[in-house]
């Protein structure tokens, strides 16, 4: 930490979630809370964190008057590349109909027809109306292009927003090659691979019935995997299947839904470094049952919590949203959800830099209206997050 920085303190915060064991109360404390507290902001990093009274000096102050803070969100989910809207698949759905996979299509063909400019403006605005919810580390996807240029362009658009980029060209098999699914896959692990690897961290696949099955993504992680990419699995979301198993016996970083899991799922998520990211506001818009996360947590498995931001099956944007389903409906204490939105997500992108404040982490801290992160899931709805600094640097919350 250069000394040419300008230092900032944040004091007079409430109760603070530090996420750092140093300030745990006991080994099963996760949250390092402090009550009192002040945090002390070195240019983009976090420099100390404590109790109020031990602050030590700063270049300027800043009052949190009481309320609650805790580490910026960390959304390891989201489909953000698009374009079009689906309401009227929600507002059927909800009226009776069932989720198939082949909503994606409809993304497919309106991405395909925007232009870069459309595209850009999108991303854009659903990452500002993420960050005044407190998200600022975010992953996001291709997917909905399924050409070698279109998806390409995607990962292009994702990468000038943040580094984590995932490259999922299996999405489902393109339209175009709907009569012939392994050449489709030949084209993910070949051509399209190559054009994509450059503009990616990641790679995905969607391994489900009626899109691909375990040995075509073991194959497409696998390739990816030869070229630098680091496999996560959208697994078994809609129904029992590989691909949990396939996560955890290619080292993904994570197996996202996790929805439909056997004892075998979830000691292979136990003993492995797979995260299991849960994904509520997906089963909440598709009226599915709910992924069971005390079954994860109790087995010793590390849980995240993600939107799944996307238009066809979760189009929310809402961390806390996402905790208070976790907490409501998933067995989660309001403890572990405020972690796994946090810590847990930064474990899912394999980072140790954000989703916790701990001296040299990165500066991403949020201000509740609240005086607890407990909040979050106990009112609802209610934007409480009022103040969001990302990288030190403090941007307009919603009371901002
Ligand atoms: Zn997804």
């Amino acid at each position: 930490m250069s000394s040419s920085n300008t230092t900032t303190l944040v004091t007079n915060i409430g109760s603070l979630v530090t996420n750092d064991p140093a300030h745990a109360a006991s080994p099963t404390d996760n949250l390092g809370l402090i009550h009192d507290a002040a945090v002390l902001i070195d240019g983009d990093r976090i420099a100390w964190t404590g109790r109020a009274a031990d602050a030590p000096p700063a270049d300027t102050a800043y009052d949190a008057r009481g309320r609650a803070a805790i580490p910026g969100f960390v959304d390891s989910h989201s489909h953000l590349v698009f374009a079009g809207d689906r309401t009227q698949e929600f507002n059927a759905r909800m009226s009776g109909r069932a989720y198939s996979a082949g909503g994606i299509r409809t993304t497919v063909a309106a991405t395909r027809a925007a232009t870069d400019e459309e595209l850009e403006a999108n991303v854009t605005h659903y990452l500002r109306e993420a960050l005044r919810q407190g998200t600022t580390t975010f992953e996001t996807k291709s997917g909905y292009g399924l050409t070698t240029h279109d998806e390409a362009r995607a990962l292009r658009i994702a990468s000038r927003h943040t580094d984590e980029v995932t490259y999922l060209g299996a999405h489902i098999v393109s339209p175009d090659y709907a009569d012939d699914p392994a050449a489709y896959v030949a084209l993910v692990t070949g051509e399209m691979l190559d054009a994509c690897a450059p503009h990616a961290r990641w790679i995905d696949v969607f391994c489900e019935k009626g899109a691909f099955d375990g040995d075509q993504a073991r194959a497409i992680l696998t390739a990816g995997k030869a070229k630098g990419l680091h496999p996560r699995i959208h697994a078994n979301q809609l129904s029992h299947g590989p691909g949990v198993q396939l996560a955890a016996e290619l080292d993904a970083a994570s197996a996202d839904h996790c929805t439909h899991l056997t004892d075998a799922d979830v000691d292979a998520l136990a003993n492995s470094r797979t995260v299991a990211t849960l994904l509520p506001g997906a089963e909440f818009s598709t009226r599915a049952d709910w992924p069971d996360a005390r079954r994860l947590l109790d087995a010793g498995a590390t849980v995240a919590l993600s939107t799944d931001c996307n238009p066809g099956s979760s189009f929310t944007s809402s961390m806390p949203f996402c905790i208070a389903l976790a907490v409501r409906d998933m067995g989660m204490t309001p403890d572990e959800a405020l972690w796994s939105a946090t810590a847990g997500g930064a474990a899912a992108l394999r980072r140790t830099d954000v989703g916790r404040l701990t001296p040299g982490a990165r500066a991403d801290l949020v201000l509740l209206d609240a005086p607890s992160h407990v909040h979050l899931a106990y009112r609802p709805g209610v934007p409480l997050v009022s103040e969001v600094w990302r990288g030190g640097v403090r941007t307009t919350g919603h009371a901002g």
